[in-house]
């Protein structure tokens, strides 16, 4: 598997298996198939009330666990340094791992400061490989950065053909942080998997779309964590590293930006008030 080399050093796979929205009593199943067609990149959340059933299929798959590269993140109700240990420390035991590769502050709202002081702590005790953000606009990621020792590895956020980022990716080249795309089908709004340009460019290859979005971004050095409950989309999402796409396809799919979200907007007042008061338990 290809891999991207994060700010501190350590490579993290280019592509990887999400599971937002899998059914606690699916993703056992899910996960096993995942890492059974090859996925060594996990990304889950303690939101989505299903690290036990990642930690199950993890521990029953043998792969040893340094190969495996596992994400979770911080809900918002979790700031206070103190808190923000706690979560993490119940989120491992969920998982039954003994350290993460990976730790996100889930969203950019609330007493953020705090979870970052805790989380650079816990990275310095070697119980995270790295530490990072998702949903972070640029202003408050550059504000992160300024205010602490540490830049976050990672910035997660939406990144699929209908909002391309191409202004992210390039500011935070700059700052060190390796942009990750959730949601890089769009979870197939605005009708993405028949998008007539993508469409074109699928059956020109010989590809299905969904492998032409994954190669455009793992072309772009986007990392991309796709999700499904099908092990033959499991199989067909990870096989795409035996072509590349031509400059001429690269810039049709840039045609395809609407510079919006498929989803929400999170600097939206009424979306910040409804994430930022959620509770997960
Ligand atoms: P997504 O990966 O864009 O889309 C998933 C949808 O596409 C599912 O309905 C899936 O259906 C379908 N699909 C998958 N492969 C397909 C294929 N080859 N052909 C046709 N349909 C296909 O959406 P997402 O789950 O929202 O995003 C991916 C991951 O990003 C999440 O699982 C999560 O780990 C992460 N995420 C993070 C945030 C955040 O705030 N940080 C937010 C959202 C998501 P089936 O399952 O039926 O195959």
């Amino acid at each position: 598997m290809q891999t991207v080399t994060l700010n501190n050093g350590i490579a993290m796979p280019i592509l990887g298996f999400g599971v937002y929205q899998i059914p606690d009593d699916r993703t056992e199943q899910a996960v096993t198939d995942a890492l059974a067609a090859g996925y060594r990149l996990i990304d889950t959340a303690a939101a989505y009330r299903n690290e036990q059933a990642v930690g199950r299929a993890i521990k029953n798959s043998g792969i040893p666990r340094e190969d495996l590269f596992v994400t979770t993140k911080l809900w918002v109700q979790d700031a206070g340094e103190g808190n923000t240990e706690r979560a993490f420390a119940a989120s491992l035991d969920r998982l039954g791992l003994d350290y993460l590769d990976l730790y996100l502050i889930h969203q950019p709202y609330g007493d953020y400061y705090s979870e970052w002081r805790a989380m650079q702590r816990l990275h310095e005790e070697g119980r995270i490989r790295a530490i990072g953000v998702s949903n972070f606009p640029l202003d408050r990621l550059v504000d992160l950065i300024t205010q602490n020792e540490i830049t976050p590895a990672v910035n997660q956020v939406e990144v699929n053909p209908f909002h391309q980022r191409q202004d992210y990716q390039l500011r935070m080249r700059e700052l060190g942080v390796q942009i990750e795309s959730w949601g890089p089908f769009a979870e197939g709004r605005n009708n993405l998997f028949n998008d007539p340009t993508l469409t074109a460019i699928a059956h020109a290859r010989g590809k299905s779309v969904a492998q032409i979005v994954l190669r455009w971004l793992v072309q772009r050095g986007v990392v991309a964590i796709p999700k499904s409950v099908r092990p033959d989309r499991m199989a067909e999402n990870i096989a795409v590293f035996d072509f590349t796409l031509t400059h001429d396809e690269m810039t049709r799919i840039a045609t395809l930006d609407t510079a919006q979200s498929q989803f929400f907007d999170h600097r939206d007042p009424d979306w910040v008030r409804q994430l930022g008061t959620r509770r997960i338990d």
